[in-house]
């Protein structure tokens, strides 16, 4: 199939080059130039494991290139996916300027294409907008009907970062929301070679798939993280409650990793999209908010647990492991170590942070600071202070020597760290 992805962050290059694999022909369009010249060379916009194999090899047979002419794309392939970001806009509503905006240039495409087309928004995108915000703008736009002369469908995506190759091309289920048969079976055409259940139903039906998954995996680690704040004050190892509890064959698990909470992209932006849309349906979440509320102070915990052993963090050095939202990726997305470093800074220590991969985003959001040091290397961090907080769980870090004779407060429970000087868990 000829396909073209509107969109080349994580998710639109990923499933660029994931379908590009597969043999089809791929158009990857974008509006920024140098993500464009980029995919051009065969080199991947964003860190990803594995994407640089696939898309320098897709890109040098000629199956997949990169453009900054959406019109021309929608005109050369028969279907076109919206993965565009959806960010957090005012107060907890989602912002859908990026997704309106490529709905209106694909409309524009379709007024001179004769042939059928199929749209998919791939974005995550609250419950109602592909039907109520996509279709019209693509009907007004292009002049033509929906049904008839083009189809429309919502194909959420479950990808984790720094996993997003594996779990792109074996998911666990595919969910495809279609307004009508025939956007259905193209789309059903397209992942047939995939060995997963698919569910199908309406588009809105799908955007809600999509939130409830990521918010009951927010409430999990919420409350994983409670039960473990609760555990730390009773003297009780919240791992051992963990693997107790995730022997209850009703519980997965998964996601009982008590720690510093969850950040990235996708998680807090989405649930409070949800929160977002509940409000506008009169309807206030409870649970939801309490997940996010726990979120918010769950890394400050380790300032004060610091700030407790030192009394003053004024001209402390401190070491931080790990910038990035998680390991695998170069994502900062509302990572934990922003607010712990800020938190830091804000109280007077000098941080010595390291991170394998985020240290260019680090940059762009901290900028030049005096009392922020960057290293890519753990073991020229931890050269330049005795206290070391783990905050991102990168295999680099599972080394004993940079803990030896250290102050650790770990967020991530490695077990190297456990032979420091002095170790202590952020709920353990
Ligand atoms: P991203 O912010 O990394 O990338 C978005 C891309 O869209 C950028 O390259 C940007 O330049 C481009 N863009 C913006 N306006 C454009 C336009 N008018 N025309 C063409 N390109 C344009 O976003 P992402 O992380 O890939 O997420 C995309 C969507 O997928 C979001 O809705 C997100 O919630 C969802 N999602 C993300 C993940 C994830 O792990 N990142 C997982 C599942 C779903």
């Amino acid at each position: 199939m000829k396909i073209s992805i509107i969109g080349t962050g994580y998710v639109g290059i990923v499933t660029g080059a994931c379908f590009a694999e597969l043999g089809h022909d791929v158009t990857c369009v974008d509006v920024d130039e140098e993500r464009v010249a980029k995919i051009n060379k065969g080199e991947p916009p964003v860190y990803e494991e594995n994407l640089d194999e696939i898309l320098r090899k897709n890109v040098a047979e000629g199956r997949l290139r990169g453009t900054l002419d959406l019109k021309q794309a929608v005109l050369d392939t028969d279907v076109s996916f919206i993965s565009v970001g959806t960010p957090s806009g005012l107060l907890d509503y989602i912002d859908l300027k990026y997704v309106e905006e490529v709905s209106k240039g694909i409309g524009e495409a379709l007024k001179d294409k004769d042939v059928y087309h199929l749209i998919v928004v791939k974005s995550t995108v609250v419950p109602g907008t592909t039907e109520h915000s996509v279709l019209p703008l693509l009907e007004k736009h292009s002049g033509k009907k929906a049904g008839r002369d083009f189809g429309l469908a919502m194909n959420p995506e479950f990808l984790r970062e720094g996993k997003a190759i594996e779990d792109f091309m074996k998911p666990d289920r595919i969910v495809i929301g279609a307004i009508d048969d025939h956007s259905m079976k193209i789309l059903e055409e397209l992942y047939k070679s995939f060995d997963c259940p698919i569910v199908k139903t309406n588009p809105r039906t799908a955007e809600m798939i999509k939130y409830a998954t990521n918010s009951f995996l927010v409430t999990k680690i919420s409350f994983i993280n409670e039960i473990g704040n609760i555990c730390k004050q009773l003297g009780i190892d919240v791992y051992d409650v963990a693997k107790g509890l995730s022997m209850d064959s009703r519980i997965s698990p998964k996601f009982l990793r008590a720690g510093l909470g969850f950040g990235g992209s996708c998680f807090p932006k989405d649930v409070k999209a949800l929160v977002g849309k509940a409000k506008e349906v009169y309807y206030r979440p409870i649970v939801l908010n309490a997940a996010l509320e726990l979120n918010e102070t769950q890394p400050l915990r380790m300032v004060e647990l610091l700030e407790r052993k030192t009394n003053s963090l004024k001209g402390l050095d401190v070491v931080v492991l790990g910038l990035a939202f998680k390991p695998g990726t170069d994502d900062m997305r509302e990572a934990p170590s922003i607010k712990i470093i800020q938190n830091l800074i804000k109280r007077g220590a000098v941080v010595h942070a390291a991170d394998p991969k985020a240290l260019k985003e680090a940059r762009r959001i901290f900028g030049l600071h005096e009392n922020l040091h960057l290293y890519e290397k753990a073991e020229e961090a931890v050269k330049h202070g005795d206290y070391v907080l783990i905050v991102t769980e990168w295999d680099e870090f599972r080394n004993k020597e940079l803990y030896r004779n250290k102050v650790v407060i770990d967020g991530r429970r490695i077990e190297e760290a456990k032979i420091a000087r002095e170790y202590e868990g952020v709920c353990w």
